[in-house]
């Protein structure tokens, strides 16, 4: 599954670091995918050891992703900016949008270069998806990147997600401030899509934990805090809740398990 190999399955590019785990293949371990190794999985087993979601939680909030994706797409949005998009997995931001749209525009950005490694085999079969390596923390980088500007257009709507990604920001890197400059950019009609780690149950204290010492990130915010961010926008109904009761599919079942509440979020709709 390593889509860079080219045939070689030893090869590495050399900007992946195999010594330290990093945030997006530590993700895809605990989704249960193969783009990771041992320094990622052990840490996904330790978060499990402590907090036994099976990897639950992570897979409820790529599921709302898609949810709020394809509720974007059906409002008219045709134009996506996925920030902290991490690794392609079995379905991703641009198959849900163009099966809505097939004309639909999708650029992924992430600062870790493996996503764009990876991602190369989306790109040379996609006129209308682009990914960049970029970082979120340096939102006029992204704005003016050459693969943005001109294939984005800022003046129409553009569905924003922001999607697991804020949590990896600390206290003293200002998350709201930063959330702030991209509600600025959007033009009305926008939206933008916003989970977070959520510490709404004692448990996830032991899971965030395990993250800070382990990943070196990964803070949980409580509900005042996650709804904040969306300051400024018409929430979209039910508003700000844990992730699987953001417009489900089938029926929520209760009480929601440990990966039921450790994430929390919604879309809104920029007036
Ligand atoms: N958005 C996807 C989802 O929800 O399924 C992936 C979420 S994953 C938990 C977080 C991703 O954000 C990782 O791929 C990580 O590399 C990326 N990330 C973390 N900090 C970032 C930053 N400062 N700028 C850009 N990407 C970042």
């Amino acid at each position: 599954s390593l889509k860079w190999t080219h045939g070689d399955p030893d090869y590495l590019p050399p900007e992946i670091d195999t010594s330290r785990p990093s945030i997006a293949r530590v993700y895809d371990a605990f989704l249960g995918g193969k783009d990771n190794f041992a320094v990622d999985r052990a840490v996904a087993m330790e978060g499990m050891k402590h907090f036994p979601d099976n990897g639950e939680g992570a897979r409820q909030n790529r599921a709302m992703l898609f949810r709020g994706v394809k509720f974007m797409a059906e409002q008219g949005v045709d134009q996506f900016l996925d920030i902290g998009s991490g690794l392609p997995t079995m379905d991703n931001t641009h198959s849900v949008a163009q099966r809505v749209n097939p004309d639909a525009r999708v650029v992924y950005v992430d600062n870790d270069p493996i996503v764009l490694a990876h991602a190369r085999a989306i790109l040379q079969t996609n006129g209308n998806t682009r990914v960049i390596t970029a970082d979120m923390r340096e939102p006029e980088k992204i704005f003016n990147h050459p693969e943005v500007e001109g294939f984005l257009d800022f003046s129409r709507p553009i569905g924003l997600l922001l999607v697991a990604v804020v949590h990896h920001l600390g206290d003293d890197e200002d998350p709201e401030g930063l959330v702030k400059t991209y509600k600025e950019r959007l033009a009305p009609g926008s939206y933008m899509q916003l989970t977070h780690f959520c510490s709404c149950a004692p448990e996830v204290r032991a899971l965030e934990a395990v993250l800070l010492t382990m990943l070196g990130t990964g803070r949980a915010r409580d509900m005042p805090e996650i709804t904040g961010f969306f300051d400024g926008l018409e929430p979209v109904e039910p508003g700000v809740v844990h992730v699987p009761e953001w417009r489900p599919e089938r029926p929520v079942e209760y009480p929601l398990g440990l990966g039921g509440i450790c994430i929390a979020g919604g879309v809104a709709r920029k007036p």
